[in-house]
């Protein structure tokens, strides 16, 4: 049997910098042998320039929107943008899978070994069996209205039933806490064999203002689209502090962007799930969240109630590309004191247990086959090779 054996300027193993000059031994297919300081690697060692690392781990993505790239205008609060994207810009089947196939090209070449990727389409299927990325498909399913939820949970089920055919790993999700009603919720959290569960939390203000009170933009949303919510009652409450307590069958849980989270939601949040099992991850987009609203989730106070934190590109109808180490440099650049270390951890390790794949990917230990990435030129570029 060959071995690659690999040295690099900087030897991240998932969680830690290793002391400089350590040797990360493969398999020629990848998978991970050992890491052994340099006077016991013997000869043959490739010496890389750069941070090499486990392969990135992508946690919210919509793969279905990449035709929408550049064709949403930016900063203009996430309740136009949901117009824009409910619009149905005009696309042909040969464009929606040209513009897949682009992404998951960017994806795989800047070393992204894993995504989760919303679904709320199968359109995604034919680019997904051909690709060498590991997914966790999220079929994630919306209505606001309580009478319609076990009609809306039916018709997804004829999505999901079209990746469960085809052996993918997939969930069925809520759509974002606007979007979904307390009886679908219900519904989601007796759903068998559904417990990896990802939502678009707190991505706007006006989320927990409809929350607490039935006020904000969202009303004027469902009256564009005629949505009568005149069942629907505010809890008095944030929308974290209202859906939450809806999972009670120890799920695990992504919350995506958390852009307006708040300290006491935080507070609350670790008192729930204290007495279970379940966990939460809070899902980071940054530059999704500038694109749309601007804004960056409050990241310092999410690090300092030691949350567990991992990282997304969300789509390129709200992101210029799909590259993780874009989103790192975004938050380097607006929370300089968070270190590279952390920040590489969320993106690799941190992910790969969120998306329950830790047992193959996410870091240098023995057995794993988590794909190698090598990152050049002080962060400007990321490759995979291996
Ligand atoms: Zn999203």
């Amino acid at each position: 049997m060959s071995y690659n054996k690999f040295s690099a300027t900087q030897l991240f193993d998932g969680y830690n910098f290793l002391p400089t000059g350590t040797v990360l031994i493969t398999s020629v297919k990848g998978e991970i042998i050992d890491t052994v300081a340099s006077e016991d690697a013997g000869d043959d060692v490739q010496h890389l320039k750069g941070i090499l690392s486990p392969g990135f781990i992508n946690c919210h993505c919509h793969l279905e929107l990449s035709h929408l790239k550049n064709t949403i205008p930016q900063q203009t609060g996430l309740v136009n943008f949901l117009q824009h994207v409910m619009s149905n810009i005009a696309a042909s089947n040969e464009e929606k899978l040209a513009a897949m196939q682009s992404a998951e090209n960017e994806l795989y070449k800047t070393g992204i070994v894993a995504v989760g990727d919303i679904c709320n389409t199968a359109d995604t299927i034919p680019i997904k069996q051909h690709s060498k990325i590991h997914w966790h498909n999220f079929i994630e399913v919306s209505g606001f209205v309580e009478t319609g939820a076990q009609k809306r949970l039916k018709e997804i089920k004829k999505i999901a039933d079209q990746f469960s055919i085809l052996n993918f790993k997939f969930s069925t999700v809520p759509h974002a806490p606007y979007s979904v009603s307390k009886k679908l919720f219900e519904l989601l959290n007796t759903l068998p064999n559904n417990n990896l569960i990802s939502i678009h939390n707190q991505e706007s203000e006006e989320e927990s203002k409809l929350y607490k009170n039935k006020t904000g933009i969202f009303l004027e949303l469902y009256k564009n689209f005629g949505i009568d919510i005149s069942k629907f009652n505010s809890s008095g409450k944030t929308s974290l502090q209202t859906w939450l307590p809806y999972f009670t069958n120890n799920q695990r849980i992504i919350a995506v962007h958390n852009t307006f989270i708040s300290k006491e939601d935080l507070t609350f949040t670790k008192s729930y799930i204290e007495n279970r099992t379940s966990n939460i991850a809070f899902c980071l987009c940054p530059n999704a969240n500038l694109y749309i609203e601007n804004n960056l989730p409050p990241i310092d106070l999410l690090v300092k109630n030691n949350c567990t934190i991992v990282l997304g590109t969300d789509s390129l109808a709200s992101n210029h590309q799909l590259n993780m180490l874009e989103e790192i440099k975004t938050i380097q650049q607006y929370y300089p004191k968070i270190e590279l270390q952390t920040l590489l951890q969320w993106a690799t390790s941190n992910g790969a247990a969120a998306l329950q794949m830790k047992e193959k990917l996410g870091s240098f230990e023995k057995g794993k086959k988590p794909g190698l990435v090598l990152i050049e030129k002080n962060l400007k570029e990321s490759k995979r090779i291996l």
